[in-house]
C-alpha cells in the first residue's frame, strides 16, 4: 500500500513549514509534525504573563528575512503576515544617559553617532555605501545552497580584493573597531550586536556578523510583525494547508526508521508510526537528528563524534515583563519608541569580561540583556496602556559553576533564575530605565533549562542550532559531510538553521534544503517560482 505522505518534516519551526510549502507547491502530499502544542517553534507569539499580553515567546523582530524570496513566492501577505515598520530600528544605551538610535533614515543615524565622533558617523556612512553596493551578492549568497569551499575559496582568489573580503569574514570584532573606530560607544554599539549570535570581540568571525545585522537593518529595517511573530508561521500553515499540506502539533518524533539506506517511516513519542512516501526533511538540531533520531548504529562512531564535537553556542535566560504603562528610558524618548534597546558600557572590554565569566561558568557580575519592547512596536499587544517588554539575557552559563554577582547562591537553574532575574532588573532599573522595577505587574522566566524543555532544538538553551563559527558555517555547517542540507541517510535533509546560513528569522534554510530537493526529484524550482 502506498504511504499517505510523500514528505514528511520534523518540526514547526518557520524553517520547516517554509520547506514544507515549497514541497506541497510542488505537488507533494506534505504532513509536519510538531511536538510542541502549536506551531512556530522559536517564531511564536503566548500570553505567557497575564492575560491580553501577546508576547512574543522568542524571535521579535525581523531582520534577514527581509530578503527572502519567500515573502511574496508565497503570498505570505494573502495570508495574513504584514510587518510593522518601527522607527528607531534600535537604540543602545549606556549608564551616562547618552545614547545612539539607529533610524530608519541613515541621515538621522549618522547625527546620532556623530554626537560621539564626526569620523565614526561619516565611517557607518561609508560601510552602508559598501552594504548596496553588493547586498544583492548577500542576498543571493543567503538564500542560495552554499557553494563548495573549493568554488568559494577559488572565486575569492579570483576577484580583486578578493582575499581582503575574506580577511575579514575571519577578522574578530575587536581588530576591526580598532581598524575602523574611533569613540567606545560606536564599537560597544557593533560589539552588541554580535551577543544576538553568542560570539565575543575575540571569537574569529565576529566583525562581518556585526557589519551585516547593522547594515540590513540600516536599509531595510528591524521590523516588527503585526499582531505577534506567531502571524509568521500561521501565514505558512495558510499557505501549507491551502496546497493540501497538513500540520499535527502534540506529535513528538522520537525516531527514523531506516531501511535498506532509506527512511521508510518515523515514530512518534507515543509508539505510532507513519509512513514515508519519498522524503523526510527535518527541522530539528543536527544533533537531535543525528544522535537521536537517527542514532550511532546508523550514522557510524566517526560521524556520531564529529556531531558530538559540534559546537552549540551560548545560552540564553528570557524574561517577559507585563508592565502597568510603558517604561522611560534614562536615555530619553528615542529609546522608549525602539523595538530593541541594548544597554551596555561604552567598552568593548566590557563584552570580553562578559563572556570570559560566561565560559568559566559563572553568572556574569554586569549581564547583557537584549530590551525587546513588544507593546512600543506594536500597542495592540497589550491592554490600551500597559506596556511589554521580553528581556533576552545572554550569554549565561548552562552549567553555573560560580556566581559573580554576589548574590546568587543556588547552583541549579530552578534555585538561581529568579535570584537572578532580580538582580537584572536591578541592574537595568538602577542604570537604565528607572520606573522599571515599579511598573512590574507580572514576571516570567524561562532559563536555559526551561527553554530546552519546552524546545529540544534549543539544546542547552541555545538559541542557534549550532554556534555562528567559520568553521560551522557555509557549506561546513553544520559539519562537512552534511553541508548541503544532507544526512547521512540519502532521502533525509536537513532544513533548519543548523544548515546555511544559520539562525534567525530568514527562511532561508528551509527554502534552500526545498531547492535541494527539487533538483533531487528532478522538479524545476524556477518553473514553480518564475520570479526565482
Ligand atoms: C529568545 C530568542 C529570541 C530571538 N530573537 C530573534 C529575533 O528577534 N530575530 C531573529 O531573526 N531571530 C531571533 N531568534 C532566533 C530565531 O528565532 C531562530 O533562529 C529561528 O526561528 C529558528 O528557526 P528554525 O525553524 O530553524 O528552528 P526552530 O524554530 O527551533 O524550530 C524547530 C521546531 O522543531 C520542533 N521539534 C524539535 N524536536 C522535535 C521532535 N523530536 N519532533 C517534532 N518536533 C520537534 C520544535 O518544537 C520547533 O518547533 C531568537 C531566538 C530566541 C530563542
Amino acid at each position: 500500500m502506498a504511504a499517505t505522505y510523500d514528505a514528511i518534516v520534523i518540526g514547526s519551526g518557520h524553517n520547516g513549514l517554509t520547506c514544507a510549502c515549497y514541497l506541497a507547491k510542488a505537488g507533494l502530499k506534505v504532513l509536519v509534525l510538531e511536538q510542541y502544542h502549536s506551531i512556530g517553534g522559536m517564531t511564536n507569539t503566548e500570553e505567557l504573563t497575564l492575560p491580553g499580553f501577546q508576547s512574543d515567546t522568542h524571535a521579535f523582530c525581523i531582520q534577514v528575512a527581509n530578503f527572502s524570496p519567500a515573502l511574496h513566492e508565497l503570498q505570505l501577505a494573502r495570508y495574513g503576515f504584514e510587518l510593522i515598520y518601527s522607527d528607531p530600528c534600535f537604540s543602545h544605551v549606556f549608564p551616562n544617559g547618552r545614547s545612539i538610535s539607529v533610524r530608519r533614515n541613515v541621515d538621522e543615524t549618522c547625527q546620532s553617532i556623530a554626537q560621539f565622533s564626526k569620523t565614526d558617523s561619516a565611517t557607518w556612512r561609508g560601510l552602508f555605501e559598501r552594504f548596496l553596493t553588493v547586498k544583492d551578492q548577500i542576498d543571493a549568497s543567503i538564500n542560495s545552497p552554499p557553494p563548495s569551499f573549493a568554488d568559494q575559496s577559488s572565486a575569492l582568489q579570483r576577484v580583486p580584493g578578493g582575499l581582503d573580503e575574506y580577511r575579514f569574514q575571519l577578522q574578530t570584532l575587536r581588530s576591526w573597531c580598532h581598524e575602523m573606530f574611533e569613540a567606545d560607544e560606536t564599537k560597544a554599539l557593533f560589539g552588541s550586536w554580535d551577543l544576538h549570535v553568542g560570539t565575543s570581540p575575540d571569537d574569529v568571525g565576529g566583525a562581518s556578523m556585526a557589519w551585516l545585522f547593522t547594515m540590513v537593518i540600516q536599509h531595510f529595517g528591524n521590523n516588527v510583525v503585526k499582531g505577534g511573530m506567531r502571524n509568521l508561521p500561521l501565514a505558512l500553515a495558510g499557505f501549507l494547508e491551502e496546497h493540501g499540506g497538513e500540520i499535527q502539533t502534540d506529535a513528538r518524533v522520537d525516531n527514523i526508521i531506516v531501511e535498506n539506506g532509506k527512511a521508510i517511516a518515523v515514530r512518534l513519542a507515543g509508539g505510532e508510526e507513519i509512513e514515508v512516501g519519498t522524503l523526510v526533511a527535518s527541522n530539528v538540531d543536527p544533533q537531535q537528528l543525528v544522535l537521536h533520531l537517527l542514532g550511532e548504529d546508523r550514522v557510524g562512531t566517526n560521524l556520531a563524534k564529529k556531531m558530538r564535537q559540534y559546537e552549540l553556542g551560548e545560552s540564553v535566560m528570557v524574561v517577559y515583563l507585563a508592565l502597568d504603562s510603558p517604561v522611560e528610558f534614562k536615555a530619553g524618548p528615542l529609546a522608549g519608541q525602539s523595538v530593541y534597546v541594548h544597554p551596555t558600557p561604552a567598552s568593548v572590554d566590557y563584552f570580553s569580561r562578559l563572556f570570559h565569566e560566561v565560559r568559566g561558568g559563572f553568572l556574569p557580575s554586569e549581564p547583557f540583556c537584549l530590551v525587546c519592547n513588544d507593546s512600543a512596536g506594536d500597542p495592540t499587544r497589550v491592554p490600551s496602556g500597559k506596556g511589554l517588554l521580553k528581556l533576552v539575557v545572554q550569554p549565561v552559563p548552562y552549567i553555573i559553576r560560580g556566581d559573580a554577582t554576589g548574590r546568587v547562591k543556588g547552583r541549579t537553574w530552578n534555585e538561581a533564575k529568579e535570584p537572578f532575574a532580580d538582580y537584572v532588573i536591578e541592574m537595568l532599573t538602577r542604570d537604565y530605565i528607572p520606573d522599571l522595577q515599579n511598573k512590574i505587574l507580572k514576571r516570567v522566566v524561562h532559563s536555559p533549562k526551561d527553554l530546552e524543555e519546552l524546545m529540544p532544538s534549543a539544546p542547552q538553551g541555545t538559541i542557534t542550532h549550532g554556534a555562528f563559527l567559520p568553521y560551522q558555517m557555509g557549506s561546513m555547517r553544520p559539519i562537512p559531510e552534511m553541508g548541503q542540507y544532507r544526512s547521512p541517510v540519502s532521502n533525509v535533509y536537513l532544513c533548519g538553521s543548523g544548515s546555511h546560513p544559520g539562525a534567525g528569522v530568514t527562511m532561508a534554510p528551509g527554502r534552500n534544503a526545498a531547492q535541494i530537493i527539487y533538483q533531487n526529484l528532478n522538479l524545476n524550482f524556477a518553473k514553480t517560482f518564475p520570479t526565482h
